[in-house]
């Protein structure tokens, strides 16, 4: 604490601060809050502040001090147990989901159900909608369809020797399987890379973490390192925020030598999308017709950031070096550079009115460029543009790049 020279480097950069103008939600205010935080002074305002950040890292990447802010809030957010009693029926789907991923994918299936009946039935302005579709408005009625590792033994129903592991996330393999497909055929058949996909492997345990709950966070971390320890294999993920997340493993368990020890190596496995793809010499050979053969009709692309790419990690070229490859793709970027999309995990569910907010400011920029695709390889990135271009009505699509890829290479 008491570190923060209060030059305000990290005001202009901070999403919620772009959208409410508010400094007690900047990184300098929440630090400023922070200083003076003790149970003997507790209020009601300090969940409240702590809770309107989307853990973009956009205040760390600003800060000349290198302040690591989302890390004070997280560790702020365990210790005030922020999300007791607050929201209960958002925690209780999402710390349940997070340790039975197969629930995802039932309550899912009933939210996208009662969302078509809201959409049939109840005027767009309804109140009620308004609140429900909280939950249920989140999921497109594309996630009804077969769990990607159930189906995948029928799309590929021999094996070869597996080259790579495969870390499917929730999303890929409950939401879109559609990603996990894409990504198998592109390893596959790019990359001539068969898949191991251990079955114990868990939710990563980035929405556990957000909401302060570390114990969860550290189990799922535990159960998942575990899950991949039967060999040695790169261990390749299609989400950024799954990415980003398992990366920090050796930090979250750094309190327990032994799995500390077992987190770094998990971690130096770890194969980001876009890199592996770029750096892949046999995805570059046997895609080079198909960069060069897309013919004379061009696709207006955006790559959307995902902001633990984006500042933490700092992957910004290989998804656009990966796209510009193909002749038949023009690659745009908006206006004022890459903007956060407002979804940040719970944070959508916490403060939908906020992040509705973050995502118009996007919206916005967007609809000046005429483009007909946005990629990206964020599932939470992914579920807020499918809303965005909806309430816009918008006809352009969002799509996972390696759904994308997949499409171009069949
Ligand atoms: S992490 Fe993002 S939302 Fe949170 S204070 Fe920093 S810039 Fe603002
Ligand atoms: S950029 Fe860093 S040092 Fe400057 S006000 Fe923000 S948190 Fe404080």
């Amino acid at each position: 604490m008491n570190q923060c020279a209060k030059c305000g480097a990290c005001t202009s950069v901070c999403p919620v601060y772009q959208v409410t103008g508010r400094e007690s939600l900047t990184a300098r205010g929440k630090q400023h809050l922070l200083d003076r935080l003790s149970a003997s002074k507790r209020s009601s305002a300090y969940p409240d502040i702590l809770s309107k950040c989307l853990l973009c890292g956009a205040c760390n990447d600003a800060c000349p001090r290198s302040l690591d802010t989302p890390g004070l809030v997280i560790a702020a957010r365990h210790r005030l147990r922020w999300f007791e009693n607050r929201h209960f029926a958002k925690k209780l789907i999402s710390k349940k989901a997070l340790l039975y991923p197969g629930l995802v994918s039932r309550f899912i299936k009933t939210a996208a159900r009662i969302n078509e009946i809201f959409t049939k039935n109840l005027p767009a302005d309804s109140g009620l909608r308004l609140r429900l579709s909280e939950f249920t408005g989140q999921w497109p009625a594309s996630v009804t369809s077969e769990r990607y590792t159930t189906a995948r033994s029928k799309i590929w129903p021999t094996q070869d020797k597996p080259a790579l592991s495969y870390f499917t996330g929730c999303t890929a393999d409950y939401l879109f399987p559609e990603i996990g497909s894409a990504t198998e055929m592109l390893l596959q058949k790019g990359c001539g890379s068969s898949l191991d996909i251990p079955e114990s492997q868990s939710c990563c345990g980035l929405a556990a973490q957000a909401t302060g709950d570390l114990n969860l966070a550290k189990k799922l971390a535990k159960t998942n390192i575990a899950a991949f320890e039967s060999n040695s294999l790169p261990v390749f993920t299609s989400c950024a925020s799954c990415y980003s997340h398992l990366m920090t493993y050796p930090d979250l368990l750094k309190n327990d030598s032994d799995w500390q020890h077992r987190a770094i190596r998990f971690a130096g496995r770890l194969q980001e999308f876009s890199t592996h793809f770029v750096n892949s010499i046999e995805f570059q050979a046997r895609c080079k017709d198909i960069f060069n053969g897309s013919g004379p009709v061009k696709r207006r692309v955006v790559y959307h950031d995902p902001c633990h790419l984006r500042f933490g990690l700092k992957i910004i070229e290989p998804p656009r070096r990966l796209l510009t490859r193909f002749s038949g793709i023009e690659l745009l970027e908006l206006p004022h550079g890459p903007q956060c999309c407002g979804h940040g995990g719970l944070f959508s569910l916490v403060h939908p009115g906020l992040s509705h907010k973050i995502r118009d400011r996007l919206m916005a920029n967007f609809k000046s460029l005429k483009v007909d695709t946005v990629v990206t390889t964020c599932s939470g990135c992914l579920l807020q543009w499918h809303q965005g271009l909806a309430a816009e009505k918008s006809t352009a699509k969002a799509i996972h790049l390696g759904v994308f890829l997949a499409k171009m290479l069949r």
